[in-house]
């Protein structure tokens, strides 16, 4: 069967158990009960169910691409029939629990906003309130996915680079002043000076090279302007590290909330049950 099933998917091969165990509910309830099953098939299900899982618990993460690469998540729906289908064909907990375990530790296949943290809520219903709160696997889960939540928010942002470079007075003219105040700034590392003319430059490059001043021009072409970039920095990172500070950010406050919204959820799902787990997020 293990054999046979490398020729479908797993997610094929989960969807085949769920029509037959859930919708035909051969299992326990809550699968509905208007199934009109061959005897046989009960076998077949039970074969298939073995085959699901134990390719299921051998199955590598996907490999890590490029951001830019579509994801490799699996649907919500996939984890809610999965683990309804096994929860139906009365698979024993300690294998539902190593289920869980490996989906939470595949974070590419079943990606915790895509895949995992959707499926809590339909899966809490499908089960109903006593069936949730009495499945250890369905407690490991949302406590699984409240921990990753947590470890996501407890990133440090990173600092912005202080740009600020202390040069000695040079020269008083308006343009030198600029570079001046260009090296004091702690935010920029760029500046586009306008309408700069040759004798300028060749006094600009001059004061410079005299005092030593952390920029350098670059080279314009014929351009009227003149573009002053500070040692160290990329070509065009005025201000990015304040940006990207920025957003980082933004992206934890939107984390912190995403982890508050679920923890709210999962208490009003199983109540005291989670106590200690649940206030050992507090502060966040
Ligand atoms: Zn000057």
């Amino acid at each position: 069967m293990t054999k046979n099933l490398a020729r479908i998917s797993t997610t094929s091969a989960t969807e085949l158990l769920f029509r037959i165990a859930v919708e035909k509910a051969i299992g326990r309830p809550p699968g509905r009960t208007d199934g009109d099953l061959l005897p046989a098939a009960q076998g077949f299900c039970e074969l298939l169910k073995d085959a699901v899982v134990t390719t299921l618990l051998v199955e590598e993460d996907a490999p890590t691409r490029s951001e830019y690469d579509p994801s490799p998540a699996r649907s919500p729906e996939w984890a809610c029939q999965l683990l309804e289908s096994l929860y139906c064909l009365e698979v024993p907990p300690e294998t539902m629990e190593s289920v869980v375990a490996h989906l939470l530790a595949k974070p590419r296949l079943h990606d915790m906003g895509k895949t995992m943290l959707p499926a809590i809520e339909p899966l809490f219903e499908w089960l109903g309130a006593e069936r949730a709160k009495d499945a250890p696997w369905f407690v490991k889960l949302c406590l699984g996915c409240l921990a990753e939540l947590r470890e996501e928010v407890c990133v440090k942002p990173r600092e912005p680079r202080n740009w600020a470079m202390p040069v000695t007075c040079v020269c008083s003219c308006k343009r030198c002043q600029e570079l001046v105040k260009l090296c004091l700034d702690p935010a920029r590392a760029y500046l586009l000076m306008e309408e700069v003319t040759e004798d300028e430059e060749a006094h600009l490059r001059d004061s410079v090279q005299r005092y030593n001043l952390p920029i350098s021009p670059e080279e314009r072409d014929g351009q009227t302007d003149l573009e002053w970039t500070k040692a160290g920095s990329d070509k065009f990172p005025d201000q990015s590290e304040l940006r990207g500070a920025i957003w980082d950010q933004r992206k934890l406050a939107m984390k912190a909330k995403k982890l508050r919204d679920n923890r709210a959820l999962i208490r009003n799902m199983l109540g005291d049950l989670l106590g200690e787990g649940l206030n050992s997020t507090r502060g966040v």
